[in-house]
């Protein structure tokens, strides 16, 4: 595998720190518990898009785009990433925002990532209902700007498809190489999955290098048969673009589970509440509502569950997200 050949742009802080989390570890009584720390990508508050947008944004210039479109939730930390990147190369980016979560408070509305994409500079061309087909949309906007002589380049909901897997094909390769340098034995990869690049990406990663790490992802949204369809039709397509043999990764590569979604995206629960709570309180780690603290609330259950033998050592890929935390402020 050789991603130096794919075109890619410098947003991001790379390599991302890996930690060790001492306090938590010790709070649940093992096992070792570790945090690869994606929410310090550095770009306007950081969070895991930077790295799939390294490689779409790249395509982007390639292609002489002059207007990069995407959609996402309301508190989108995709869409701001997508914003921040477009400031830095000097394109305009129009977001599109689906109100998926109901009965939202002023501040969901309007602070955390809504805030930033305005500071940023990026244009909100939109609010659609819940349900609406964003992908739609965002050829339809394409379309009308290409015959004003524009040239837009889509981007899909939180950058995944196979060129924007890239980036976390590269934070396996990543996180192999601290896991040499450090001489840490990785057990097991843990972290939150939505629209399903990061989990794609970091399966290929994983397993193509036959590294033995199997990946958990813990889904913030569809339930667990569809997440793991999902996941795995990224894993083919990106298998299939990087040109790796069919045989790489196997269906059952792929694992997920929905236990943590709760009511429903972005939507509240009492083990995300006390996941952000407790990882800030012990390690002053900032989680997220939406993404982040279900996906440490999954791994907490999973802990205390007896999922894991004490000894191992478990790694929680830190997606980002913090900001959303001020859309959320009466839940803490
Ligand atoms: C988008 C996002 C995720 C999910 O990553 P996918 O690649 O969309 O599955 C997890 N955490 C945060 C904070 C995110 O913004």
């Amino acid at each position: 595998m050789h991603l130096g050949a794919y075109p890619r742009i410098r947003l991001g802080h790379f390599p991302t720190p890996l930690e060790f989390m001492p306090n938590l570890t010790k709070h649940l009584g093992g096992p070792n518990l570790y945090i690869k720390r994606d929410d310090c990508t550095g770009l306007a508050t950081g969070g895991n898009k930077t790295r799939k947008l390294e490689f779409l944004v790249a395509q982007a210039l390639e292609q002489g785009a002059d207007t990069l479109i995407t959609q996402g939730a309301v508190q989108s930390n995709h869409a701001r990433q997508t914003v921040a990147a477009a400031a830095k190369v000097g394109l305009q980016c129009k977001i599109l925002l689906e109100q998926r979560v109901t009965e939202a408070t002023d501040e969901y509305e309007h602070s955390g990532n809504v805030l930033l994409d305005r500071l940023l500079g990026g244009e909100i061309v939109g609010r659609y209902p819940a349900g609406t087909d964003m992908q739609q949309e965002m050829e339809k906007l394409a379309a009308e700007l290409r015959s004003a002589g524009h040239k837009p380049y889509v981007i899909p909901g939180g950058g995944s498809n196979p060129v924007g897997a890239l980036g976390y094909v590269g934070c396996a390769q990543e996180l192999l190489n601290q896991s040499f340098e450090t001489g840490l034995r990785i057990d097991h990869v843990v972290h939150a999955t939505g629209s399903t690049g990061t989990q794609a990406g970091l399966v290929v990663g994983l397993r193509s290098s036959n590294s033995g790490i199997p990946v958990y992802g813990v889904s913030v949204r569809a339930p667990k048969d569809k997440q793991e369809e999902n996941v795995w039709k990224l894993v083919q397509a990106t298998v299939d673009y990087m040109g790796l043999p069919t045989s790489s990764v196997e269906r059952a590569d792929v694992v997920a589970n929905s236990d943590y979604v709760g009511d429903g995206y972005g939507i509240p629960t009492d083990s995300m509440i006390e996941a952000v709570r407790l990882t800030a309180e012990l390690e002053a780690i900032l989680l997220d509502p939406v993404y982040s603290g279900k996906g440490m609330a999954g791994l907490i259950a999973l802990i205390r569950s007896g999922h894991f033998k004490k000894n191992e050592n478990v790694v929680f890929v830190h997606t980002g997200g913090a900001v959303g935390l001020y859309g959320y402020r009466q839940l803490f």
